[in-house]
């Protein structure tokens, strides 16, 4: 069994029992308390923390990726990230919305060739927030980009602003949502940098989760601003970049290896 079908078919085995155990969650739900309505999934609560507790400006969370260790024939990253935000079911794809995606790249100079996989980059002067016309692209202190979907109009102007496309617009209904991660039609999503994992307190992403389990583990999530954190210690002692430096964004998201 290939590699891609390996992990295929590991995230269909966790997504069956994810849903079956939601499935029991919910037929429990409605049984033990008649008479109350279960709103369902869409009425989930949003993102990220309750709003009496204010992600701290004493973190920036941030993502190191290694592309000497990023392999053309792995989308670990990607199946991670559709199951854990909801952009994919068991049923098929749910979206065509991509939070993460592989992008084969070369130098002119050198011919080499790297694998990278792209998504939102959390920049602190993100261009997106700059050209948002309600306030719906917003950035926690943490450093953390999301978009809030109760005001986000679908005009798009962020998906137009952002130099490394990292945004999409979500153009169906959806259904079968993940409960912590809701979404809508008619509004512009991105990579969450899996917030409502960072919050719990699971201290990872669900990518960096994949890439461990089933590849050389080639993104390391962690706080930028803590000097004992394994990324600061690697940002310190080995070179790295942002994509495209010369925007001056101080992104999140730091690569090694290109
Ligand atoms: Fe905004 Fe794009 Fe930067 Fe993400 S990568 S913060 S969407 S400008
Ligand atoms: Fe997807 Fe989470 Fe990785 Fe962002 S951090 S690309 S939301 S899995």
């Amino acid at each position: 069994m290939g590699q891609k079908t390996k992990q295929t078919t590991e995230l269909a085995n966790k997504e069956r029992r994810s849903f079956l155990g939601k499935a029991a969650v919910a037929t429990a739900s409605m049984t033990l308390a008649p008479g109350v309505i279960f709103m369902g999934m869409a009425e989930a609560k949003p993102p990220g923390k309750p709003a009496d507790e204010k992600a701290s400006d004493k973190n920036r969370w941030g993502l190191l990726i290694d592309t000497n260790k990023c392999v053309d024939d792995c989308d670990a990253c990607v199946q991670a990230c559709n199951f854990e935000n909801g952009l994919t079911t068991i049923h098929g794809p749910e979206t065509d919305a991509q939070w993460i995606r592989k992008v084969k790249i070369r130098n002119k100079a050198t011919k080499k060739i790297s694998y990278l996989p792209l998504l939102c980059q959390h920049c602190e002067y993100a261009p997106c927030i700059d050209v948002c016309p309600t306030g719906a692209s917003f950035r926690r202190k943490d450093g953390i980009v999301l978009v809030d979907k109760h005001i986000c109009i679908g005009c798009r102007y962020c998906m137009m602003a952002c130099p490394y496309k990292a945004r999409s617009f979500v153009h169906e209904t959806i259904t079968n949502q993940v409960p912590d991660v809701p979404r809508g039609k008619g509004t512009v999503e991105a990579c969450t940098m899996c917030v409502h994992k960072i919050d719990r307190g699971d201290g990872s992403t669900a990518c960096v989760d994949a890439c461990k389990k089933y590849a050389n583990g080639a993104i390391i999530f962690g706080d930028l601003k803590d000097p004992n954190s394994n990324i600061a210690k690697e940002l310190t002692t080995y070179q790295s970049t942002q994509l495209r430096p010369d925007l001056r964004l101080n992104t999140g998201v730091r690569y090694r290896g290109i």
